[in-house]
């Protein structure tokens, strides 16, 4: 059938434009795709912050070279003080003396 010859092709070219240009979140918890502009040297991920500095393969093929470790550690330690002041809520409701 024709038409489903068009829906392959459609869906194909679809998914070439999709994947064009963007790289994969290298966060295991996240995997987001991220689409940076042409010719960044950094990107951010919209789905977990994480920022990545890049390279270019060509001028439209970016790859991740690796996580910005400032953002990284930022991030980190954002998390760790919502796990301490948890933490120490807790430790308050139990009670010392
Ligand atoms: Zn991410």
């Amino acid at each position: 059938m024709s038409a489903d010859e068009k829906k392959l092709s459609a869906a194909e070219s679809l998914r070439k434009t999709r994947t064009y240009g963007k790289v994969r979140c290298h966060n295991p918890s996240c995997m987001g795709r991220i689409q940076p502009e042409p010719g960044a040297d950094r990107v951010k991920c919209p789905t977990c912050g994480m920022e990545y500095r890049l390279y270019w393969v060509n001028p439209r093929l970016p790859r991740i070279r690796g996580p910005v470790w400032d953002v990284a550690r930022k991030i980190r330690e954002q998390k760790l003080a919502e796990l301490e002041s948890q933490m120490s809520k807790k430790s308050t409701k139990k009670g010392g003396k």
